[in-house]
């Protein structure tokens, strides 16, 4: 996902996310612009579901869907 870093509208890149409710996520992005690197925080939510099945994962084929809690990417902020 391309994020825009809101000062300098350069590149910014996710360094770290977690799940605030089950429909939305916060991340944590810092500018990849050298001379910036602002640090600013996103939301991603649900907004609308397309195809509405709902349906849970199978374990079988997909394991890694299954896990309760997902490890967050390598934590920058501590
Ligand atoms: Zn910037």
């Amino acid at each position: 996902m391309l994020i825009t870093c809101p000062k300098c509208e350069s590149k910014a890149r996710i360094a770290t996310s977690k799940a605030i409710t089950k429909d939305t996520r916060e991340a944590y992005c810092q500018c990849m612009n050298l001379n910036c690197g602002v640090i600013f925080v996103t939301y991603t939510s649900v907004c609308r579901i397309i195809e509405p099945t709902g349906k849970k994962p199978n374990p079988n084929l997909q394991p890694e869907l299954c896990k309760l809690e997902d490890v967050n990417q390598v934590d920058m902020f501590g």
